[in-house]
């Protein structure tokens, strides 16, 4: 494991520091500091190395590095599974990929529509960044909002951010860039376009956010039902390694199956809730099962996801419960 500190060298760092220790009469001196990404490259597999998300919310803290990023080395240069949350993170990132694989990133492979995977794709050349067939043209819609959502929550972090134009679509079908073969499986569920990529000479499997591990899913574009399809086809593939959104790369279904009893598990307690009668608030404070603890953030998906899925079952529920 080795850390990466760009923009603000460690020395730097710490004079900063010092510098608004002995200064109180200037509060704002360290906040002006410029920020840096810590970039914790893991080999998970040989050349293969995740930079672990915080499993946390997106906050001015963490910068809204809270998704897993992997870099691949093909021998015709580095691949990516996604770009990270901002510009910022997007440029750190391409320094380390150069550096651990000793080429240029030839591919950047973005999985959803979701701000903490995207928006660092603006510091990669257009023409190496790879995404769905729709999310050109979603990221052209509604990529403007998604920036100014994680300006207002992870503030300068973000500066320099704008919205990726990925300048190549990825199909379903095998790609191959140097020693490797990418499988790509456009699913969906997370998202109305979820992109999974299985890279089929080292068994590595990628569902981007189809699957959470030990860290609650999240559901603002959530399809449920289509969700628990992707689950069922990922749960099919013979793979040596997952490598989750959010949380830990390992052997097995593990995150597959707990991503599935969460969606169970959120929609069964807003729909005997919403049934109950319960308003927002009360469904929101809803008991959750005790297996629930051990998920980072369960609360507050929970929560969200009260928000998120509402809507929809008052829709689906609320004329059968109208006067005949
Ligand atoms: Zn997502």
């Amino acid at each position: 494991m080795s850390a990466e500190t760009t923009t603000l060298t460690r020395r730097a760092g710490l004079a900063l520091g010092l510098c608004a220790a002995a200064s109180p009469w200037l509060p704002g001196f360290a906040s002006a500091a410029p920020l840096a990404y810590t970039l914790a490259p893991i080999e998970i597999a040989p050349r293969v190395w995740t930079i672990y998300g915080a499993p946390e919310p997106i906050t001015r803290a963490n910068g809204g590095a809270i998704a897993n990023i992997t870099i691949l080395d093909t021998g015709d240069g580095a691949v990516l599974i996604d770009a990270g949350p901002s510009h910022r993170y997007g440029t750190a990132l391409k320094a380390l990929a150069e550096r651990l694989t000793g080429k240029p990133v030839v591919r950047v492979y973005l999985t959803h529509l979701h701000a903490d995977h995207v928006l660092g794709a603006t510091a990669f050349e257009a023409g190496t960044v790879s995404g769905g067939p729709a999310l050109r043209g979603d990221l052209k819609r509604a990529g403007t909002d998604l920036t100014n959502g994680m300006y207002r929550v992870a503030g300068d972090w973000m500066r320099g951010t704008g919205v990726p134009e990925p300048g190549r679509v990825a199909e379903g079908g095998v790609e191959t860039i140097g020693e490797r073969r990418f499988r790509i499986l456009p699913l969906a569920g997370h998202t109305r376009e979820d992109l999974c990529l299985f890279e089929e000479r080292s068994g590595l499997l990628f569902p981007g956010d189809l699957v959470f591990l030990d860290r609650a899913a999240t559901t603002p574009d959530a399809d449920p039902e289509r969700w628990r399809g992707a689950l069922t086809t990922l749960a099919e593939i013979d793979h040596s390694l997952l490598i989750p959104g959010h949380g830990p790369v390992e052997a097995g279904r593990r995150g597959i199956d707990q991503t599935r009893r969460w969606l169970d598990t959120v929609e069964a307690r807003i729909g005997e809730g919403f049934a109950r009668g319960l308003d927002v608030t009360e469904l929101m404070e809803a008991p959750l099962p005790d297996w629930t603890d051990g998920l980072a953030v369960a609360r507050y998906e929970f929560a969200r996801s009260v928000m998120h899925l509402l809507p929809g079952l008052e829709r689906r529920d609320l004329p059968r419960l109208a006067p005949a």
